[in-house]
């Protein structure tokens, strides 16, 4: 019996800064008050409300963080030029 080949993969990295783990933090903490996806309700939940989404752009990653409501913010540092 053959040995099957392993699976190939790819692994993609993609990291927040400081500053862009602040916006995140501040928009999770303003978000978590006003949206009905947090609380009580859902805290039991298996996995998160929200989820990330990352943008290869030709020069730079836009960053994004949204959330099951529809809501987003961008997570990229404003005073950054991509
Ligand atoms: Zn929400």
């Amino acid at each position: 019996m053959e040995m099957s080949e392993p699976k190939k993969t790819l692994t993609l990295t993609f990291t927040l800064d400081e500053v862009e783990m602040g916006i995140r933090n501040k928009w999770l903490e303003e978000h978590s008050k006003k949206c009905a996806l947090y609380g009580p309700a859902t805290a039991g939940w298996f996995g998160s409300p929200y989820h990330y989404v990352f943008t290869p752009w030709g020069c730079g990653t836009g960053k994004e963080i949204k959330c099951n409501c529809g809501e987003s913010q961008s997570l990229n540092d404003p005073n950054e030029e991509l």
